[in-house]
């Protein structure tokens, strides 16, 4: 996929970036620890092959996805490694998930039931990971009851058919500064593992990029990381990530306003003298946060302007007044690095009153993801 001047808007995402970004949280947690870089919801957006190709010379131990099918599409690409599955499974996708040997986590005794069955009628062995509820309260086994589920699941993970691989909880305030609940969450996890009857050679493992980063004592045996990777700063008082994307966009139209003059739905944003306008091929339809008109700013020629007016859902305008030589065809970037300056997915965020999170997942399959891959420096 090029980006000649054919391209209306594209993600340009950088693997050399995705890759330092990790050795980053790697430094910080030390050799022992293995990787599980989550590539969920198509690496956050980014691309999951791209993801993929730039994570293999890191060699991380497996990958990270919510579902099946995001898991499948590993198996389709290639991957051997182990793929854990960490969002709970609807009810008629267990088969699935063995006959692509996924590692599915486990939230309760029903799963791990369906997961046995699913495994018989392959005639294969099923690889699971329990997951321990610690205050997240979305999936899990709860820890204050340890004593309701221990037996049983015991009973079941060695009546075969079944191989329990792995323990592991979620955090969910790591990113918070001194965040207690981290800690708590911790113990309780510790406590209720070892009150199990723990086969040898378990996967113990809880920490996002967030605890990774604040907390690499709880890295324990891997981690899981997601968002740090992608270029999302994983919360206050943590190093920068490296920015991974970059969101662009070309002029497709420019015109002088007079005073008086209004753009875009609603006429929001009317000219007060004379202004430039650059209409820039992005809107909504391709996931840029209709929040950002009349609020956010982008990049032209290595300066800050505006957004003016609402966002539709195919351009968007912004005011280039004072901005010399700006033509059609040339690039604007919304998120990311051009000249000296750089618009963070963090600070787009912020304008569009959201997470980075949901800012790169939004970009819709309108947008080509270019992957760039100019080795490591
Ligand atoms: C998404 C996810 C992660 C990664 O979290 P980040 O905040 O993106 O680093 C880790 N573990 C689980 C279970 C997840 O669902």
């Amino acid at each position: 996929m090029s980006t000649d001047g054919g391209t209306r808007a594209w993600i340009e995402v950088r693997a050399a970036g995705l890759r330092r970004n990790l050795r980053t949280i790697r430094e910080r947690i030390g050799p022992g620890p293995r990787m599980i870089p989550m590539v969920k919801a198509d690496a956050y957006g980014l691309g999951v092959a791209g993801a993929v190709a730039a994570l293999e010379p890191e060699d991380p131990w497996g990958y990270g996805v919510a579902t099946v099918e995001e898991g499948r599409q590993l198996r389709t690409l290639g991957v051997t490694r182990p793929v854990l599955v960490f969002s709970p499974l609807p009810p008629g996708s267990y088969s699935a998930a063995v006959e692509d040997e996924l590692t599915v986590c486990i939230s309760d005794l029903e799963g791990l039931r369906r997961l046995q069955d699913a495994a018989l009628r392959h005639g294969s062995t099923a690889r699971f990971h329990l997951e321990v509820d610690t205050g997240m309260g979305r999936s899990g086994f709860d820890w204050r009851r340890t004593g309701e589920w221990r037996d049983a699941v015991a009973a079941l993970a060695s009546s075969g058919s079944l191989e329990w691989a792995g323990c592991l909880t979620h955090f969910h305030s790591a990113d918070e500064r001194h965040s207690a609940a981290t800690h708590t969450q911790w113990e309780r996890f510790t406590d209720a593992v070892s009150s199990l009857p723990t086969p040898d050679g378990l996967l113990v493992h809880a920490c996002n990029s967030a605890a990774a980063l604040r907390c690499p004592e709880y890295a324990a045996d891997a981690v899981r990381p997601g968002i740090y990777l992608y270029g999302g700063s994983a919360g206050q008082g943590l190093p920068d990530p490296e920015a991974v994307a970059r969101v662009r966009a070309r002029v497709v139209f420019t015109r002088e306003a007079p005073p008086g003059g209004t753009v875009g739905y609603g006429a929001t944003h009317v000219a007060r003298e004379w202004e430039e306008w650059a209409t820039v091929g992005i809107g909504y339809g391709d996931g840029l946060p209709r929040r950002l008109g009349n609020r956010g700013e982008a990049l032209v020629r290595g300066r800050r302007v505006p957004i003016v007016g609402r966002i539709s859902m195919d351009v968007t305008v912004v005011d280039i007044s004072g901005v010399d030589g700006v033509a059609h065809g040339d690039t604007v970037t919304f998120i990311g690095p051009d000249g000296g300056e750089e618009i963070t997915v963090d600070e787009v965020a912020g304008w569009a009153e959201t997470i980075s999170y949901e800012i790169l997942a939004g970009f819709t399959p309108r947008v080509p993801r270019v992957w760039v891959d100019e080795g490591d420096s």
